[in-house]
């Protein structure tokens, strides 16, 4: 791996690497190395470079070993981050990602870490959380999962790695780095991630980064070894040994692209192409691709069934929640119909999902998560069409997979520990019996040949082993266990009565459904503009209240508060912009989307909107939500400035430069940003009290208080302390179970008399299916005893999947 570090090595005649002798000894990598540190301290400060404000780097050396130290200095300081652009030259096209070894004794001062890789004229950004381990553990940046800031121009021409700890409160930390290399070398298959597409809609790099990472991570779970390439970066040398090209969302695949696909197309290379295929390379596959089709109603595009002339392997049924699909044809001779698009009552629609040609599959939309067991058989059967010893690959790495969940890392530890978790309950050891039979057969199967059946049973007997791991857990009472719904008209498919059950039968206790925004209302409002569909679909406060009432569910009304979302009409929104009551950004510019906190009409808005709901439903609860300015961008509008200067009796002569550049009036203006957001949560709180005194007042938050009050004005622990809460839901979405538990450490401490339900983020976590991470996160909130938990979100996934596998066990109602 090509790797050349840019500052001369200057000769040091004094050796001034320190010896450190309370950090453990670093283990020996297993993977390629680009830096291994191996230079002088001089060098170190050279090639690390701290931004402003950070302190500078130290080597230390431990049996030979050498690591970077990075000071995070943010005791008495002002930097939001401590950090270092290092300057390397990197070559990452054909792996996996970056990959090195960290150590840090404390990282509770940090709110999060990330690696950014900068590139042309933007950069990659990947974050990181500290490992739970108390040594030195592997951090790895996967290049999928990395977002896109300004233009990168490919992974090939990375010339600065950036390692940022930003600020999670003031105390000073440490952190350390070594052995910095490369993972995921080798692979045979090349996912083009479409990047040139950031340039062309702002809305696009979002759904690509997604979308490719849903194809990666389906290939990672069958174990086949895959790159992510950027379209930057992909030439017919690099394709040059590989089996298999997906294009999982490519919006516009540039021309030079294209091109180098043909060619690799021509000489025998196998392509997947996904919604989009070049016109270019049409001719080159034999598949002809037509417009865009969107779906007619909801669920006309459901799932996606065989034809006469299907793939071997591929499931009878797969389901798939497609909102449009791309028209597209087989041309005879070349390619044919594999797959038909069937709706939701169980009716083919005539259009293909998807057309096989000799070289080429198309699949006529993205790739979407949902029915994941079917889904990645049906993806293997499409790689197995087109290269058959993918078959095997996969038989054998799906076989391996099988254990490894939760705590467990294989087939016998898994079973063992579930074993023990069971103590004699026969549900549970039933499973067992099942995941070992096809387990059994899975073997011999593998033995035989029969790739995809081997499939089909290791996957149903990872399912039974999660089914056993599942009804192994037990509940805990009394706790208090919720989910937030997005949506005001709960689960998609579902009635509100339908949706409360569930969670009632799976011993949940309360329910906190979005009903209202700063610009609408999905109920009878005199307050706020009501949505239209209310019209046709009912007051949804009415009908979640009266499902809650019947099954024995709190039901807490949630507001966005100041953001008029979607949802708002856009005359209402031109209105509240004309009336200079919507923000303005430090560099003059309009945020129509958000209201200004400061504008008294807008107070008033947000805190009548709230007791509305209280005076007219009996709830349970109100939920704020967006309780805060959406960044350190808000508001400087004329109103903000006026009201400024009344309030500390000063004028401002240059607005707004000052507010931020002198530190005295700063202090101000972040003391008059959270007392506008503050007062209206004092007001909700104390008026909704006189109006129903069995009200509980709660808030969704961000998760990290000292430094979130003064860039997003949101000072939570104040209203803990002043019992302006009733509970609080610090939004702490986060994979990772050990920065979990430091962050609910950390907000037990400031919610102090208060309860804390920490969110959990299912919904938004790489996989949002993964029932064993949420046990454990679960555990986690019993371990810190916290009472009580908020899930995002409730939607189908959630209702259908995750809430039967925690009923039968952790939230069991037995
Ligand atoms: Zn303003």
């Amino acid at each position: 791996m090509p790797v050349r570090i840019i500052a001369l090595v200057v000769a040091c005649a004094v050796s001034s690497v320190t010896l450190a002798a309370s950090v453990p000894s670093i283990p020996e990598p297993d993977y390629t190395i680009v830096d291994d540190f191996s230079y002088s301290q001089q060098t170190a400060a050279t090639v690390w470079k701290p931004m402003a404000g950070s302190k500078p780097v130290s080597l230390i050396e431990i049996d030979g070993k050498k690591a970077l130290r990075m000071p995070c200095n943010f005791h008495g300081t002002k930097i939001d981050r401590a950090s270092w652009d290092g300057s390397l030259k990197l070559d990452l096209t054909m792996c996996k990602g970056l990959q090195f070894l960290f150590y840090c004794p404390d990282p509770t001062p940090v709110a999060s870490f990330a690696v950014y890789l900068h590139s042309g004229d933007g950069w990659y950004r990947g974050g990181f959380d500290a490992p739970a381990s108390d040594g030195w553990a592997a951090v790895r940046i996967y290049k999928n999962a990395t977002n896109i800031e300004g233009q990168p121009a490919g992974w090939s021409k990375v010339d600065t790695v950036r390692i940022s700890a930003w600020r999670g409160r003031d105390v000073d930390t440490e952190f350390y780095i070594a052995a910095m290399g490369v993972f995921g070398t080798g692979g045979r298959i090349v996912i083009v991630r479409g990047d040139s597409a950031a340039s062309e809609a702002p809305d696009e790099p979002e759904s690509v980064k997604r979308y490719t990472q849903v194809m990666t991570e389906f290939f990672d779970r069958a174990s086949l070894s895959n790159t992510v390439l950027s379209d930057h970066d992909v030439t017919s040398e690099r394709l040059k040994g590989i089996k298999l090209v997906v294009l999982p969302h490519n919006p516009n695949v540039p021309a030079n692209v294209a091109d180098e696909i043909a060619k690799f197309l021509q000489a025998g290379g196998k392509l997947i192409a996904c919604y989009t295929l070049p016109k270019l390379l049409e001719p080159v596959t034999g598949i002809r691709t037509g417009a865009h089709i969107p779906q007619k109603y909801q669920g006309n595009f459901a799932s996606i069934r065989p034809s006469d002339d299907a793939l071997n392997g591929m499931p009878t049924v797969t389901g798939q929640a497609s909102w449009n699909i791309r028209g597209a044809s087989a041309v005879d001779g070349s390619s044919r119909v594999a797959a038909w698009w069937y709706n939701d009552k169980g009716r083919s629609t005539g259009k293909p999902a998807i057309i096989a040609g000799e070289n080429c599959i198309f699949l006529t939309h993205v790739l979407l998560s949902d029915d994941s067991t079917n889904k990645m058989q049906l993806l293997l059967a499409m790689a197995g069409e087109l290269v058959p010893e993918l078959w095997h690959q996969a038989a054998v790495g799906c076989l391996d997979r099988v254990g490894r969940l939760g705590p467990y890392d294989n087939y016998d530890s898994a079973t063992d520990g579930i074993t023990k978790l069971a103590s004699g309950d026969s549900r549970v050891l039933e499973a067992l019996n099942k995941a070992d039979s096809f387990h059994s057969e899975g073997v011999d199967m593998l033995s035989e040949g029969r790739f995809s059946q081997v499939i089909a049973a290791a996957e149903k007997s990872q399912e039974f082993l999660i089914d056993a791991y599942c009804m192994a857990q037990k509940p805990l009472l009394p706790e208090h266990r919720a989910f937030w719904c997005h949506s005001a008209f709960g689960v998609a498919g579902m009635t509100w009565d339908e949706a409360v059950k569930i969670l009632a039968d799976n011993g949940f206790t309360a329910v906190l459904p979005n009903m209202l925004w700063a610009g609408a209302a999905f109920y009878e409002s005199d307050v706020l503009p009501v949505a239209a569909a209310v019209e046709q679909q009912g007051d949804q406060i009415d009908l979640c209240l009266a499902a809650c009432k019947k099954y024995g569910i709190e039901c807490h009304v949630w507001k966005v508060n100041y953001n008029m979302g979607w949802a708002t009409d856009k005359d209402f929104i031109s209105r509240m912009k004309a009336d200079s009551r919507t923000q303005v950004r430090y560099d003059g510019s309009s945020n129509e989307r958000w209201l200004c906190p400061s504008h008294p009409d807008n107070q008033k808005l947000e805190i009548e909107s709230m007791l509305e709901v209280a005076r007219k439903y009996d709830v349970h609860g109100l939920h704020f939500d967006y309780i805060r300015y959406p960044d350190n961008e808000g508001c400087f509008c004329s109103g903000c400035r006026r009201r400024f200067e009344e309030t500390i009796d000063k004028e401002v002569r240059n607005w707004p430069a000052e507010v931020r550049n002198d530190d005295g009036l700063q202090e101000q203006w972040l003391d008059f940003r959270r007392w506008q957001i503050t007062e209206v949560v004092a007001a909700v709180a104390q008026q909704a009290k006189k109006l129903r005194p069995d009200i509980k007042i709660s808030a969704a938050v961000f998760r990290n208080w000292p430094v979130d009050r003064n860039a997003v004005g949101q000072d939570w622990k104040l209203w803990c302390d002043r019992g302006y809460l009733d509970f609080v839901c610090p939004m702490d979405y986060t994979d990772s179970s050990g920065h979990f538990q430091r962050m609910v450490e950390q907000q037990l401490t400031w919610a102090g008399e208060v309860p804390c339900f920490p969110g959990i983020g299912l919904s938004v976590w790489s996989d949002p299916s993964d029932i064993c991470k949420l046990i454990e996160q679960i555990n986690v909130t019993r371990k810190l005893g916290t009472g009580g938990f908020t899930i995002f979100n409730y939607s189908p996934n959630e209702a259908n999947k995750i809430l039967p596998l925690l009923g039968k066990g952790i939230t069991s109602n037995e």
